[in-house]
């Protein structure tokens, strides 16, 4: 049964850990966790999805752009763009913040997807975007180390 799993937030160590490669991207614990994976970034609404996000420190994540699922195992990203761009940012595990974050506008990812079958992929705009976001995460950063100005939504009274 596909699961909806709990969203770390900010303050928890795992989002500040460099995450580990995926030994056996076939193993059906890794394939459970990217189907949950897909079904809690949609629940949540959210366009991107990293593995320590839901508690799991492995080089993982999920992208829900356009109605297209996107799954990346052992991302490497490559041949990125002079060319950068701000870009508002916001992160399912840093509620109610957003802020500009300036990025590389394209850039190539090489991974493996759900099927543990080789990838490339040329992404510019937002799929470029979630990319370069989900794949901090791995890394154990937070746009909120990179954006310039950070706003906070308020509370409707
Ligand atoms: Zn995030």
């Amino acid at each position: 049964m596909e699961k909806v799993l709990k969203i770390t937030q900010e303050g928890d160590p795992i989002l500040r850990k460099k995450s580990e490669a995926v030994k056996n991207p076939e193993n059906p614990e890794v394939k459970k966790l990217i189907t949950d994976m897909v079904v809690t970034m949609k629940r949540a609404s959210g366009i991107g999805l990293a593995a320590p996000q839901v508690g799991h420190s492995l080089r993982i994540f999920t992208v829900n752009i356009e109605d297209k699922i996107y799954v990346f195992i052992n991302p490497e990203i490559k041949d990125i763009s002079e060319e950068k761009i701000p870009f508002e940012e916001g992160c399912l595990s840093v509620q109610k913040i957003w802020g500009s974050v300036i990025r590389p506008k394209k850039l190539t990812i090489k991974a493996l997807n759900e099927n543990g079958k080789k990838v490339k992929i040329r992404a510019k705009g937002l799929l470029a975007r979630v990319i370069q976001h989900e794949m901090d995460h791995l890394n154990g950063t937070l746009f909120i180390d990179k954006a310039e100005k950070l706003s906070k939504i308020e509370e409707n009274k």
